[in-house]
């Protein structure tokens, strides 16, 4: 056999290629790491690029005009995701979240998430799609995002406050709109919908309250996220995070809460209630309680690189793979193997 490896290497990132194991193992569904991790959620990044410079994220003095985006050729195509989707899933994955950069800056969106739509788990169920985004575009993709078979979203906002969000997203883009997308979404059953904030001390914590007060009794799951560090580019201080634990603090002196226990092992965000039945909030503490133990989950980047853990720095080069001369059970021989 000829082995076809077309070598256009992204060298932002380490990657290796995974081996192809010459005995392939038909998949048991049930793909643990090395350090028995079973595998259940697979996040696909399916741009790299965002119309917001969060500057937790992509802070514009880095993320600037002559950063060097991924050209085209370089994303992995719809056909390429879904057939690793495919792939994923006979090993036991059973939720798909898209995310990015903005996932609805991808063009023709919907196309992906009909093709992801048409997988069937291992236990014959649909697959669970949702995608994370800004909302900036979500008022109007939301029933056509639901009508191609989206399940839910979540979407990031980080206060209410019109001049700190303003200025977090960094290119002055409204509250309004994003609670717009949020009522759209909710309006066509994108639901149940959950909100990400993440929470900056000194910068939008003072918005916990009113964020609180505004999506209780709303159906919305509101969640404070620790702010993490993410690589040398967002000039992270341990003297920003606002530890969950003060979340919780913050929250009692307003409303009552009380620990829900987990839907199931491995769930990012340890959650709560209002004791009044206002609804559930959660609570990520990546920075103060990582969660690496019980962690169910993969991340496929947007050139088509694996990476098992959020912090990873190397990831397996599965474009290689797609792109080379294998057969989908070879390349998911590979993937049992990483
Ligand atoms: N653009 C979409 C959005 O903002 O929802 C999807 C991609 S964004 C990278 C996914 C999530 O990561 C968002 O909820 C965002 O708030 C969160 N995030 C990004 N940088 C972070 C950081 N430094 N610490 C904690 N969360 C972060
Ligand atoms: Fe863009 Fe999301 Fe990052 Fe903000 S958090 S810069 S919206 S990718």
């Amino acid at each position: 056999m000829t082995v076809k490896i077309i070598p256009i290497a992204d060298i932002r990132y380490a990657s290796r290629v995974p081996h192809v194991p010459a005995q392939i193992q038909t998949p048991s569904g049930l793909l643990a790491d090395t350090l028995g991790r079973p595998l259940r959620d697979l996040r696909i990044s399916v741009t790299d690029r965002c119309n917001f410079r969060c500057s937790y994220c992509m802070p514009r003095e880095v993320f600037d005009k002559d950063y060097a985006f991924l050209p085209q050729t370089s994303l992995l195509s719809f056909e390429e995701i879904t057939r690793l989707a495919r792939i994923f899933v006979a090993h036991g994955v059973e939720k798909i979240r898209l995310t990015g950069g903005e996932p609805l800056l991808r063009k023709h969106i919907e196309v992906l998430i009909e093709m992801l739509a048409k997988i069937k788990t291992t236990s014959g169920q649909p697959l669970d799609i949702t995608l994370t985004t800004n909302a900036s575009l979500l008022a109007k993709k939301a029933q056509s995002l639901k009508d191609a078979g989206l399940q839910r979203v979540t979407v990031s906002l980080d206060g209410l406050d019109d001049a700190i969000f303003r200025r977090m997203n960094d290119v002055d883009f409204p509250v309004a709109e994003v609670l717009k997308g949020i009522e759209a979404a909710q309006r066509v059953g994108l639901a149940p919908l959950k909100v990400n904030m993440v929470v900056k001390r000194g910068t939008n914590d003072a918005e916990i309250l009113p964020m609180a007060r505004h999506f209780r009794h709303s159906g919305v799951v509101l969640r404070f996220i620790e702010y993490m560090d993410v690589g040398a580019t967002n000039g992270w201080r341990m003297d920003e995070v606002l530890p969950s634990a003060q979340v919780i603090e913050r929250l009692q002196t307003e409303f009552p809460m009380l620990a829900v226990n987990p839907n199931y092992a491995g769930e990012t965000a340890e959650r709560w209630r209002y004791a009044d039945g206002g609804g559930e909030v959660g609570v990520i503490s990546s920075v103060t309680h990582a969660f690496c133990g019980d962690c169910n989950r993969a991340r496929l980047s947007t050139e088509g690189k694996l990476f098992l853990c959020l912090f990873a720095s190397q990831g397996q080069d599965l474009r290689a793979l797609l792109r080379g001369d294998f057969s989908d059970e070879q390349i998911g021989g590979a993937v049992g193997h990483i």
